[in-house]
């Protein structure tokens, strides 16, 4: 049994704090952190109800490395688990180091004035991290995290080498407002208006955000239009899968969605660069963010499901030639409401952070250094994914995607 420091107090961490407390063998006491100190108790108080597990409670600006180390300290957790936003990672990573405990996270660094997630700067970290014995493990929610898990599950047991992959993200929900994102809009929107990335024969192809479009019929949910997107994990993928010829990342949108984003985006909402207005200096897109629906009042009226998963093709580990694989996840959003009180982007973040956190405490992934999802064993996470609520299954396809 292990002591755990979770920062953020999102849907996200709701998630992945109900889902710690209902492994209690695991997580054998389980704090909880955030600049919102109402926000960590009304987990708090959830968990309480749901489980009879007591979580602490503590507010704290996890960009004050000061503060943050002396409260790691105080507390003495095993691990840190970062689900506060992705501005946080590097001080979280410092802080960590200070204090010489492990780091998780579900999302790469981003600096606060520039849309540019990459890998670079966490990766800076490794020799730091692998001096003091210490293990940090980026990137384990969804996507990225459980995408790249399949990948390398298929890489283990039906595929030599991976030579395209599609990692496709639909979310099928609906939760009756006009305009809302699933997760922290400021984040979410970044990434949707960012300039869409592929990997093609050892290099990035870039072409204008949401430009290219192609319709698939996704099991649990029907058609839809999916976007071709740039993605996090397309970058570690690129990196730990070096054969591979072209790795893409699709996102479902409905026609309403794309309405409203263009129309905010064409006025100006969307920038991140600062504006005055009456005096102050704003964000417009922070001030977006905060007249938004906040994701976490969402569960309640979404309905539907996500199927969030990868094709890949390559040459088959058992010498039969080139074959495609299927490997996905359905979630329903109103179970996953049922179980944690949360919708189905957060639960399919949140339980792959618990169950990461899960393999670094159990000693199932062990190491020292900086550590990408993609450089540790797929089947420990992937047997506790089926038992956590985020079961998956595989199929054959005829061939790659015609498009
Ligand atoms: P939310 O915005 O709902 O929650 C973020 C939390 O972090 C809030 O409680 C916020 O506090 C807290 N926070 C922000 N700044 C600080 C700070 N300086 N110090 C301490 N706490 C702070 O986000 P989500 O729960 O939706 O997402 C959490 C993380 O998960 C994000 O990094 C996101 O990118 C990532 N994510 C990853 C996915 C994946 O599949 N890999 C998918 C979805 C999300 P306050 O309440 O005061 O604002």
């Amino acid at each position: 049994m292990s002591k755990v420091l979770v920062i953020g107090a999102g849907g996200v961490s709701s998630v992945c704090v109900h889902k710690m407390a209902m492994n209690a063998g695991i997580f054998g006491e389980i704090h909880l952190a955030s600049r919102t100190l109402s926000k960590c108790d009304a987990i708090a108080d959830s968990v309480k109800q749901r489980t009879g597990v007591d979580i602490a409670t503590y507010a704290i600006d996890a960009e004050d490395v000061p503060a943050l180390t002396a409260l790691i300290r105080q507390i003495a957790p095993k691990l840190v688990v970062n689900l506060a936003l992705p501005y946080q990672d590097l001080p979280i990573m410092d802080a960590c180091l200070e204090a010489g405990v492990n780091y998780l996270d579900t999302a790469n660094y981003e600096p606060k004035d520039e849309a540019k997630f990459e890998y670079k700067w966490q990766w800076a970290y490794q020799e730091r991290f692998a001096e003091k014995g210490l293990m940090a493990l980026l990137g384990s929610g969804f996507d990225p995290g459980v995408t790249s898990v399949f990948a390398m599950w298929l890489k283990k047991h039906k595929l030599k080498t991976i030579r395209l992959l599609d990692i496709l993200d639909c979310n099928g929900g609906d939760h009756g407002q006009h305009f809302a994102t699933n997760f922290n809009p400021e984040i979410n929107i970044r990434e949707v208006t960012a300039p869409a990335r592929h990997w093609r024969d050892g290099q990035w192809v870039e072409t204008p955000a949401m430009t290219i479009r192609e319709n698939f019929d996704f099991e649990g949910v029907g058609p839809k239009n999916m976007y071709l997107m740039y993605h996090e994990e397309l970058e570690s993928l690129a990196r730990f899968v070096p054969e591979l010829e072209r790795g893409r990342f699709w996102m479902t949108f409905g026609d309403a969605y794309i309405n409203h984003l263009t129309v905010l985006q064409n006025v100006g909402m969307t920038r991140i660069d600062p504006v005055v207005y009456n005096g102050q200096e704003i964000i417009p897109l922070q001030f977006l963010a905060a007249v938004l629906p906040k994701p976490e009042t969402l569960g309640a009226t979404t309905k539907g499901k996500t199927n969030i998963g990868d094709i890949a093709t390559g040459e088959a580990l058992d010498g039969s030639g080139e074959r495609t694989f299927y490997i996905y996840n359905i979630c329903d959003h109103e179970e996953a409401f049922h179980e944690t009180g949360n919708q189905a982007i957060s639960y399919t973040t949140g339980v792959p952070a618990m169950i990461g956190a899960a393999m670094m405490l159990t000693g199932a992934w062990a190491g020292e250094g900086v550590f990408n999802i993609e450089q540790l064993d797929p089947d420990p996470f992937m047997a506790m994914l089926n038992t956590q609520g985020l079961p998956w299954q595989v199929k054959e396809l005829a061939g790659p995607l015609q498009f």
